[in-house]
């Protein structure tokens, strides 16, 4: 009796057992968050492209937490294919951790990394690939359009990128993402930087190395919906603000300023006019006004201030990124991160 069910698609060829190396020239680091479904679809199409492109190649999959049965899948795609291998987290530590991980427990020489729904057309690994061997280390895919996402969110993107655009340290390139593919160099950078708020797209061009972007049309999501609600990417983007720039605390001084000066215009104002009329006691209005005023900003920049002592307070718990729950197919202690 065979083993070998005709109906699984991510059998497509049974891998040569030599041909699996401790050293792949190419690893792909795919964060998956409930993406079941997506899974196989995924690997189907991942393979035959990996296999005209490279000699030697791993997939490492990160299972942020999910609670769809992804694990058991990726248990038996191991069992087909040992160049598959997974890690999986204690519990849901969001796409930017799972990424760390995947450049963690990636061997490879360049390692690509892209979203499990079939948004980042696999065949662009190819060019990936080959502007990696004409000497580039940081190949990122630029996307023409957002397909597939709402128009809000679209819009609300947009105005993020512009905001970042005027008050980040570093310019992002428009519509560069999370698909990219990355030198062991500029891997191993990524895996110095120690922190917990990452935003990786900030990270990449933090990084720098020798960039380049190459084109392409995002598809629509696979199968499912995004994992990403309004509440987590607004959460996302004050951690990506916040994490490349003092801006928002910077530019109190100049309010500040502002406005002691105002009131030093104010007062004398009051002195001529007082001085030439005599005192009046009208004013509750303009009292009240400015009060409010006041108070307001003044609990404005309070919690701006919050914002970034919290941020603080993250950082120097030195809390582990992630937890590892299982790894399938990788060496290592099952309960702790690589170091
Ligand atoms: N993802 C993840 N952890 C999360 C949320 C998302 O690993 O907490 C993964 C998800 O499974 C997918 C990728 O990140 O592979 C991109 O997610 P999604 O497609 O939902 O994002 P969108 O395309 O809407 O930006
Ligand atoms: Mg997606």
């Amino acid at each position: 009796m065979t083993q070998t069910s005709t109906d699984d698609p991510t059998i497509l060829s049974q891998p040569d057992k030599s041909k699996i190396s401790a050293n792949p020239q190419i690893s792909i680091v795919v964060p998956m968050f409930n993406e079941a479904e997506n899974l196989r679809p995924l690997v189907a199409e991942l393979i035959p492209v990996l296999e005209g492109c490279t000699d030697s190649f791993e997939i490492v999959f990160v299972d942020d937490g999910s609670h769809d049965g992804t694990m058991d899948i990726l248990r038996a795609v191991h069992a087909t294919d040992p160049r598959i291998s997974a890690v999986s987290f204690s519990r849901n530590f969001g796409k930017e951790v799972a990424i760390a991980a995947g450049l963690d427990h990636a061997r490879g020489d360049a390692v690509v990394i892209m979203d499990a729904d079939l948004q980042h057309p696999p065949e662009l690994i190819a060019s990936f690939i080959k502007l990696w061997k004409e000497g580039y280390q940081n190949v990122y895919g630029i996307r023409n359009d957002r397909e597939g996402y709402s128009p809000m969110r679209r819009v609300l993107t947009e105005k993020f990128y512009n905001l970042f655009a005027m008050f980040g340290e570093i310019r992002l390139p428009p519509g560069a993402g999370d698909f990219r593919l990355l030198d062991r160099k500029a891997v191993s950078a990524l895996r110095a930087m120690g922190e917990r708020a990452r935003f990786s797209k900030g990270l990449y061009a933090w990084v720098g190395f020798r960039s380049i972007g190459i084109p392409f049309t995002s598809a629509e999501r696979a199968f499912g919906n995004s994992k990403f609600s309004y509440g987590s990417l607004t959460r996302f983007a004050l951690d990506g603000l916040m994490s490349f720039t003092v801006v928002p605390l910077r530019m109190w001084t100049f309010i500040g300023m502002f406005v002691s000066m105002a009131s030093l215009v104010l007062a004398a104002y009051y002195l001529i006019r007082t001085a030439t009329y005599g005192v009046d006691v009208p004013g509750y209005a303009s009292l009240i006004v400015s009060i409010l005023f006041f108070a307001g900003i003044q609990i404005f920049s309070l919690g701006v201030l919050g914002e970034y002592v919290g941020r603080i307070f993250a950082e120097v718990k030195r809390r582990p990124l992630y937890l590892v729950a299982e790894r399938i197919g990788i060496e290592g202690d099952n309960d702790t991160p690589l170091p």
